[in-house]
């Protein structure tokens, strides 16, 4: 018995080092990525609650050369850890300006950012900068933020705010209902939308509790007079609920999945040829 459990706790610790092992070496790949051209970005639709298109949303995809895709929520904290997101956030910014800047349509687009480009280098220099170099107009950009922005230094990502919106930015509330105190910040800061979390959306129809949440999330969006986009809409059922509680946009698989921007060109008045 003692023998096995010595084997045991042996067992353990080289999964453990398995497993930051694997960290690191995806970590190091990480750093190839950009230069290999790994990176893409996918687009997903976000629509008005009668369906049509008015945006989309910008999610980075990290083709690796031996694993395949790899996601985002895998890449995205290593990326955070080692500082190397500031540089992918830089890149996937600057991909989707130039995007959406040749549209024929000036449809919206929205861009996630990290709490840690708020913390580190000039976040506001580098937009106001991809900006003029693409051409876009401040007003069709939209960057999504979770909470987690607001956890640091609050003052510091507060002022930074202020400067993206007072650019014409509009700055959307991403996951929310998520975090721990998403309500205070919405007396913080004059948000332009927010996003209801997928989770609530996802638990519509299983569980009450649900739909009284999204009841209440989009009464007091509502009452602040901030439109709220609602995250994960994969059903006509979900869509009609929705509407009927004056939720104004939607994104989810029921209007499209995350994909390349060629997959939408029709819907940007771009004419695609057969
Ligand atoms: P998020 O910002 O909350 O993005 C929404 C996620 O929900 C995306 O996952 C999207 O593909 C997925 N989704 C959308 N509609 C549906 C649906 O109807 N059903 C289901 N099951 N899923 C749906 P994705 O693309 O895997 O991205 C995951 C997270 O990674 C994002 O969550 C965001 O936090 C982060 N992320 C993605 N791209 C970037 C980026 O460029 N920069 C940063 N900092 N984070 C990013
Ligand atoms: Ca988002
Ligand atoms: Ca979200
Ligand atoms: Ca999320």
């Amino acid at each position: 018995a003692k023998r096995e459990g010595r084997g045991r706790v042996c067992f353990f610790e080289t999964e453990m080092d398995r497993e930051l092992r694997d960290r690191r070496l995806l970590q190091h790949d990480l750093r190839l990525a950009l230069e290999q051209n790994e990176l893409l970005v996918y687009f997903q639709p976000q629509a008005r609650m009668d369906g049509e298109i008015i945006g989309f949303e910008a999610l980075v995809r990290w083709n690796h050369p031996t694993r395949g895709f790899v996601p985002p929520d895998q890449f995205i904290p290593l990326a955070e850890e080692n500082g190397l997101i500031t540089e992918i956030g830089e890149w996937v910014l600057r991909q989707v300006c130039r995007e959406a800047a040749s549209w024929p349509r000036p449809l919206q687009v929205a861009v996630n950012l990290s709490p840690v480009q708020f913390q580190a280098g000039d976040l506001e220099r580098s937009i106001h900068q991809i900006l003029l170099e693409t051409g876009l107009a401040p007003t069709r950009l939209a960057v999504e933020i979770t909470e987690g922005v607001l956890i640091g230094d609050f003052t510091r990502a507060l002022n930074l705010l202020r400067r993206l919106k007072a650019l014409g930015i509009r700055i959307a509330m991403d996951d929310f209902g998520t975090g721990y105190s998403s309500l205070s910040y919405l007396q913080s800061f004059p948000f332009d939308k927010i996003k209801i979390d997928r989770s609530f959306i996802l638990n519509l129809e299983a569980t009450p509790q649900s739909a009284e949440i999204v009841r209440a999330v989009l009464s007091l969006a509502h009452a602040l007079h901030i439109p709220v986009v609602a995250e994960g809409v994969e059903t006509e059922a979900q869509r009609a609920f929705l509407e009927g509680e004056a939720c104004e946009e939607m994104q989810g698989y029921l209007i499209g999945r995350p994909g390349p921007i060629e997959q939408y060109f029709g819907l940007i008045g771009i004419k695609v040829e057969r």
